[in-house]
């Protein structure tokens, strides 16, 4: 028998041959033929590549759309691999690293848009992503509408104009949850000429954006990838060649890359992500199940509990559940008292990101910023990224902390 449990983890363990084996030097590789190789591939450090001759500089030039480079800026063979580990995941075509999750959701902004589009947000964005959009994307004359992440079709073609050129969608939505209907958004987007734009960062190895609809993806590596709260680090995937060359062309005029030590540790942090997903998964539902029970609680925004709004969408279009969800406390609780609860935490670090083995707590509620009703109630409420602690452990940390509301 299927367990809710064992459905949060499934997209995970089906992963793990996948990041076992891509990303890695291939022993049988001419260069290696004599030599031998080492299993992981070697940190790079370098500006300057030096060639035999200009010729050979020449041709290596003009492959700028493949994995070689003739300068640091363009890449190192670190930065390639884990572009090609990625794409894999992904079910793309090819994979630009750059800076940061937050790089990854400008870059992908400006390379698809121009001055005088139109674009469509999600009104339950990640923070940054809303305050790129209403300085810098609004300063270039692409304006924004931020729409409810649970819109219907009729209504969301109802926002389209003429110069809507990109839907922007993240799924579920930071802090509140909201799962969306990706090939529904796909179909208005497509329909009108538009594109589709998602920040796959919860759903990464778990909902394949591609076989949804969407064009173009987007993930903080710093998340799951990184998983130890060590690097910071962004991804941008598409699945055409012409998609590819556009995405390339302007990560190279924006000097986007990454650090050959921040994708070395990525990619190190891959080959056990769906070890360590799967059971953060598993906990994260347990804790979930258990934090509805309690009195001090009004509510749970997790997808994969079977009385939450976007269960069946989740459950319809996801493989799997991240460890990331919020706890929402009854009206009756002030403020003051939530945060003296989490002060009192000794298993949950208080601190901003999420998906490392350790786990976290953030308040939420006053952080979010909101164009449109809905959203958070304005009763205090919190938000958890489960570790890989013994969840007894968590669990214990909890009732200690929620008795003495
Ligand atoms: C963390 C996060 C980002 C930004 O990633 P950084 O690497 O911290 O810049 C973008 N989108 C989502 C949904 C995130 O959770």
């Amino acid at each position: 028998m299927t367990t809710d449990e064992d459905r949060v983890a499934a997209g995970w363990d089906r992963l793990n041959s996948l990041l076992v084996h891509i990303g890695r030097p291939d022993p049988r590789d001419e260069r290696f033929r004599s030599t031998g190789t080492q299993v992981n591939t070697p940190v790079t450090r370098g500006s300057t590549v030096l060639f035999p001759d200009l010729d050979t500089m020449r041709k290596v030039g003009t492959e700028r759309y493949g994995h070689t480079a003739i300068y640091g800026a363009m890449g190192t063979p670190v930065q390639h691999d884990l572009e090609r580990l990625i794409a894999a995941i992904e079910k793309g075509r090819d994979t630009q690293i750059v800076s940061s999750g937050l790089a990854a959701c400008t870059t992908a902004l400006l390379t698809w848009t121009k001055a005088g589009d139109h674009c469509l947000i999600p009104d339950s964005c990640y923070g940054p992503t809303r305050r790129f959009a209403d300085s810098m994307l609004r300063r270039f004359n692409v304006e924004t509408t931020y729409y409810d992440p649970l819109i219907r079709e009729t209504d969301l073609r109802a926002l389209m104009r003429p110069n809507t050129q990109v839907i922007f969608a993240e799924s579920p939505g930071s802090h509140t949850f909201e799962i969306q209907d990706i090939p529904m958004l796909a179909r208005v987007a497509h329909a009108n000429g538009a594109r589709l734009l998602l920040d796959n960062t919860w759903g990464f190895g778990i909902f394949a954006p591609f076989d949804h609809g969407v064009d173009v993806s987007i993930q903080a590596l710093t998340k799951y990838p990184g998983g130890h709260s060590d690097t910071v680090l962004g991804a941008i995937t598409v699945a055409s060649e012409s998609e590819w060359h556009r995405l390339r062309d302007a990560a190279i005029q924006l000097g986007q890359l990454a650090g050959p030590d921040d994708c070395w540790l990525a990619l190190r942090g891959l080959r056990t992500m769906g070890v360590r997903l799967a059971r953060q998964a598993r906990t994260a539902l347990k804790i979930a199940k258990w934090l509805t029970s309690r009195s001090e609680v009004a509510r749970v925004l997790h997808p994969a509990l079977p009385d939450d709004p976007g269960h069946k969408l989740w459950k319809r279009d996801f493989s799997g559940a991240g460890p990331l969800f919020s706890v929402v406390l009854q009206p009756s609780c002030t403020r003051k008292a939530m945060e003296t609860m989490i002060d009192s935490f000794t298993r949950f670090g208080i601190g901003a990101s999420w998906g490392g083995f350790e786990s976290l707590v953030l308040p939420t509620t006053g952080g979010i910023v909101r164009s449109l009703p809905g959203g958070l109630s304005e009763s205090p409420a919190f938000r958890l990224s489960i570790g890989l602690d013994d969840p007894a452990d968590l669990i214990a940390d909890l009732e200690h902390g929620l008795s003495r509301l």
